[in-house]
């Protein structure tokens, strides 16, 4: 089947929002406006459909992203869900890879709030062009213009209002279309189906001639030819003026606001057109390039050579391990094989699907621009690069932090370890910030993720999708270690008392990489001292004295490894004899290279009530935290700290007693730093008092 929906009206888009600003009831307006479903799921009787997972809805939080395919009057939306809270920060990355624009939600008495500012400013990382909404303008205290100061003066945005609220709280009745000037508002009858346009109120006259007058004079600067008019006194065109608006938006100086209520059924349809309008098409966010050619790019074009990234994988009960995929250029084909080429790999797509929000549509054939669920791809993971094995391009990959914080976990029935492990395995394959590990030697499983939340809900859905209670111990915080200094020297590993006996020799130089390189490891054996078989099981031996390393047994990063000489023993050398033989050399070389551990640190904001402002930056300097920055905000206080994550377990308790309820924070990941030394000291005993330290 040929393509259906021309790829300049298809739009891959995502709605970003702090926690219950009214992203799953706006989603679920969406939905039904474009008849994908029949009946309204209400967020709060927990049967809203984008949610599929039980969990989410009890929370009323959205974590995982699923896309899903609407129709809107000749264009074809994509829905790409982004979760709200910023323990899932990997999530919202993922998923801003592969949107071309978003709808940047607001809660109309809330307004910018810390997460918000989080999101925005990881999407302007991305260049994801944005249309603003501002929703829930039914409730008390809801004001549309506040929210648009605050895009303004604290996101950095350059709001242009599209639209006037008429009435607003209890009387919120609908929205003046400021291009049009018709006042719009919603029948009740149909669910707020059908639009009825009518005059603009009286009281209202002024105002929104003065607001179209802001709209005009915005869209004119964004086109030379167009100001040139403007400023000539000529009126403009609604297409003149929409095409400006286009303009700016996908070159992300304008962002359209839209004002309504997702609850109450008032102004989504609106919003629906503001997407199509103004937000981008794969046209016109253009070539993707190779992440390590410049020059190879590929176009926007069902002709080109087929490429895409795999950016989500989900088990799902029926079907399987579905990859979620963006098609960026040329045609996926069902039963054809694709090459991965950041694994090096083919596959065969084994079943091609459009998920929509209540059902699967099976596809033949996926073009470009389209975001498809891919069933067969059993070795992808998140991050992949797809292609015409005879094109391969390499596109870059998605970055996941590394996790921050680890628990240990078992099952509460005992001959359920099987069970658990199996869902621990499907659980990492769809979550690449989310790691399990087996530790042989305590015979414990441990897991680790992004934050403490992050783990809970890792937990809740063991239990109610895997079917598997565990219980956990306490959160421990993901130590790293690495060395300061170069070392080197050699290792002999030799039995050779009777029978057969076991020889191997190396010479290993460790050095320490700037951070953030990871491990390197260098063979630089010359004239086969070690014989080439052998330089594998080097490798081999160094990477597992890495994982539990030798200085606190925690995973070592930042090392590179050169094997430069060695011997061996025609009869006595194996693979094994120079395993063992490397990581015992590792083990004291690393020891002699001055090795430190290293913590998670954390960007810290708090917001408290003026007169708090002394607790709050004292509560983070108490935490070993250094105090960056404050601002006022909204008449709060907002303080912005870098804080170990050690120091910040039980913080929300501290932070409501210090404010009596008032002040909030969030956290997030920035980096890892050395651990001071007295402290270092004091893991160490306790991890070899543990049994830890090998
Ligand atoms: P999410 O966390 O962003 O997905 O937010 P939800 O859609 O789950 O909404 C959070 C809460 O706000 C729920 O109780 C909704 O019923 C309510 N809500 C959503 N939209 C509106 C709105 O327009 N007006 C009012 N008054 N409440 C709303």
């Amino acid at each position: 089947m040929p393509r259906t929906v021309a790829l300049e009206k298809v739009r891959n888009i995502g709605i970003m929002a702090h926690i219950d600003a009214g992203k799953t009831t706006t989603s679920e307006r969406i939905l039904f406006y474009s008849g994908k479903i029949h009946k309204i799921g209400e967020v709060h009787d927990g049967a809203a459909t984008m949610d599929s997972m039980v969990q989410e809805q009890e929370r009323g939080i959205t974590i995982m992203s699923a896309a899903t395919t609407v129709d809107w009057k000749s264009y074809r939306i994509s829905l790409i869900d982004t979760p709200g809270h910023v323990d899932f920060t990997a999530e919202v990355e993922r998923s801003l890879r592969v949107l071309d624009g978003a709808v940047a939600l607001f809660c109309a008495v809330g307004g910018v709030q810390p997460q918000s500012e989080q999101v925005w400013r990881q999407s302007e990382k991305y260049n994801v062009p944005k249309i603003a909404m501002v929703n829930k303008m039914d409730r008390i205290g809801a004001d549309f213009f506040a929210v648009l100061e605050g895009i303004k003066n604290v996101l950095g945005g350059n709001p242009v209002a599209m639209v006037c609220p008429i009435g607003a709280e209890e009387n919120f009745e609908g929205i003046v279309d400021l291009l049009t000037m018709k006042a719009i508002k919603f029948d009740m009858k149909t669910l707020g189906k059908t639009e009825i346009m009518e005059e603009i109120p009286e009281h209202l006259r002024e105002k929104c001639k003065q607001l179209r007058h802001e709209l005009v004079e915005k869209a004119a600067e964004q086109d030379d030819a167009l100001l040139e008019k403007y400023l000539g006194g000529e009126e403009l065109t609604i297409e003149e003026i929409k095409g400006a608006i286009r303009k700016g938006t996908i070159a992300r100086k304008l962002v359209p606001a839209y004002c309504g209520s997702a609850f109450k059924d008032k102004g989504i349809q609106p919003m629906l057109d503001a997407v199509c309008d103004y937000l981008p098409s794969p046209l016109d966010i253009g070539d993707v390039v190779s992440a390590d050619d410049p020059d190879k790019i590929r176009k926007p074009d069902d002709n080109e050579p087929f490429c895409g990234l795999a950016f989500k994988i989900v088990s799902d009960k029926h079907m399987g391990k579905l990859t979620y995929v963006r098609v960026y250029s040329g045609v996926l084909k069902l039963g054809e094989e694709v090459y991965n080429s950041t694994m090096k790999q083919s596959a065969r797509i084994g079943r091609l699907f459009r998920m929509h929000a209540n059902r699967q549509e099976a596809l033949e054939e996926a073009y470009a621009g389209d975001i498809v669920a891919v069933v067969g791809l059993t070795r992808t993971r998140t991050g992949d690069t797809l292609c015409d094995r005879a094109h391969p391009i390499t596109l870059e990959s998605i970055d996941f932090p590394a996790p921050v914080i680890s628990v240990s976990i078992k099952p509460e029935s005992r001959g359920e370890n099987e069970k658990l492990g199996n869902a621990l395995y499907a659980l990492a394959q769809e979550d690449p910030t989310f790691v399990v590990k087996f530790d042989q030697e305590t015979s414990e499983t441990v897991i680790s993720g992004m934050g403490e939340l992050h783990l809970q809900i890792i937990v809740d859905r063991l239990k109610r999708e895997f079917n598997v209670a565990c219980t956990v111990g306490a959160p421990e915080v993901a130590y790293r270690e690495t060395i300061r200094m170069k070392s080197e020297g050699e290792y002999k590993h030799v039995k050779q008392t009777g029978g057969r006996g076991q020889y191997a020799h190396v010479c290993l130089r460790l050095e320490p990489q700037d951070p953030g390189m990871g491990f390197s490891f260098v063979n630089e054996v010359k004239g086969g001292v070690i014989p080439n078989e052998y330089i594998p099981a080097v490798e081999k031996g160094v990477i597992r004295a890495m994982e539990s390393g030798p200085y606190a047994g925690y995973p070592v990063v930042d090392v590179k490894v050169t094997v430069y000489f060695g011997s061996y023993h025609e009869v006595d050398s194996n693979e094994f004899a120079f395993i063992e033989c490397a990581r015992q050399c590792f083990k004291q070389l690393f020891l002699r290279g001055n090795p430190q551990l290293l913590e998670p640190m954390m960007n810290v904001e708090v917001s408290v009530p003026p007169d708090q402002m002394g607790a709050a930056t004292g509560s983070l300097c108490q935490r070993r935290g250094r105090v960056e920055g404050m601002e006022d905000k909204g008449g709060s206080k907002l303080v912005h700290g870098m804080v170990p994550l050690s120091e910040m377990f039980g913080y929300s308790n501290t932070i409501r007693t210090l404010t009596q309820g008032r002040g909030t924070y969030t956290m997030i990941f920035a980096h890892y730093e050395g651990v001071p030394f007295e402290l270092t000291e004091k893991i160490i005993e306790k991890r070899k008092k543990e049994g830890k330290v090998r």
